[in-house]
């Protein structure tokens, strides 16, 4: 089946202006707890919601954390079944499944399915991470975040309908690249920042920042799109040990305690990568031992193509005292930032596409 992108189509669920819905607009759907979704459910089977993707880079001495107490049900979504959609075709797979482009038979409204087998996801424990990552997603709604429009599951499968990223991962693109320029670099670096600062006023540290993690939406604009690692945090510092060894900061190499700042040292590797093309950590020999060493001492060496202002920056976000770093805000206003992306806004969107701040 084929397929076009169209960029003005509506979720139905999602509040839109009615005359870009297509088909029937709000779809009649059954609410939680409601005895026709019970029934549907019965009909599904077994309620095992679990586990995030995985990449290449992902997996290193990684906990379950105990915690997200905190995080609330996931509000009433729209219950499909897979009667409901015409599935196309694959848009690449992961280690518990698949993820192919969907439409909604009814609105013709397109997303990504992505289908998680449950065998895979119970053979690997990570139902828990999972259920914790539907839940986190489902709650943020922000241009630079990968909207999670619903889900749904079978006996076999967990489904879930998620916002279309037709430009594919961030990793992908920069592989290709080898590395991004300084412009393309800050305009991307931008939207991150602000999508991790959205995460933090809704209380919830990523944790796993990196370009494996992100998608690239219509016109260039980036959009985060794994949870798995990500958690609620109301107010205690976090001792979990988690995400990917090249992005930990020294705190979480130590096993201390830390708390959102792990985010700003994340977002200082993910600038290092774009800007060089691989992490500053890194060990040639792919040496775990040396890559903690070098990630303790926080010792970055730069090649001699990166600006004097670009390294100023990587060098304040990866502060070894997490107390040092700057905020989100102040990495925001850097002058390295304001150079290359204030009053350009409209210039780089022609670029390089991208997504325009409201003025
Ligand atoms: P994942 O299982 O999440 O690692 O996804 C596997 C692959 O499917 C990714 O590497 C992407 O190329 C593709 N993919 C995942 N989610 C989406 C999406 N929302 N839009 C487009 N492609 C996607």
């Amino acid at each position: 089946m084929v397929m076009a992108v169209d960029e003005n189509a509506c979720h139905p669920n999602v509040a839109g202006p009615s005359d870009l819905r297509k088909g029937h607009g709000k779809r009649e759907c059954p609410k939680v707890g409601s005895p026709e979704r019970e029934e549907k459910q019965r009909r599904a089977g077994d309620i095992v919601l679990t586990g995030p993707q995985t990449s290449p880079r992902k997996g290193y001495g990684q906990k379950v954390p105990a915690d997200l107490a905190m995080v609330k049900e996931v509000d009433p979504l729209p219950w499909y079944s897979m009667a409901d959609l015409d599935v196309g075709m694959r848009l690449g797979s992961g280690k518990f499944g698949s993820v192919y482009v969907a439409r909604d038979r009814r609105s013709g409204f397109l997303f990504a399915l992505k289908v998680l087998h449950k065998s895979q996801l119970i053979k690997h424990k990570v139902e828990h991470q999972l259920r914790r990552e539907i839940e986190i997603q489902a709650h943020l709604k922000h241009v630079n975040i990968l909207n999670l429009f619903s889900y749904f599951y079978d006996s076999d499968r967990v489904y879930l309908m998620l916002e279309l990223a037709p430009g594919g991962e961030l990793y992908s693109l920069l592989q290709q690249r080898q590395r991004f320029s300084e412009a393309r670099s800050a305009w991307y670096f931008k939207q991150m920042v602000e999508a991790v600062m959205y995460c933090h006023s809704k209380h919830i540290i990523h944790r796993d920042i990196k370009p494996e993690n992100i998608l690239i939406g219509l016109k260039d604009t980036l959009k985060i799109a794994d949870f798995g690692w990500a958690v609620h945090a109301p107010s205690s510092r976090r001792e979990t040990f988690c995400g990917t060894l090249d992005y930990l900061p020294p705190e979480m190499v130590k096993n201390a305690k830390y708390h959102s700042r792990v985010d700003v040292w994340g977002l200082g590797v993910l600038l290092y990568e774009f800007l060089v093309g691989k992490p500053p950590f890194e060990d040639k020999h792919g040496g775990q031992e040396e890559t903690c060493k070098k990630i303790k001492k926080s010792s970055v060496q730069f090649p001699n193509f990166i600006s004097r202002e670009a390294k100023d920056l990587i060098r304040k976000l990866l502060a070894k005292n997490h107390a040092e770093r700057p905020s989100l805000l102040e990495a925001l206003n850097h002058p390295w930032v304001k150079m290359n992306c204030d009053g350009h806004a409209e210039m780089l969107q022609k670029h390089y596409g991208g997504y325009l701040p409201s003025k």
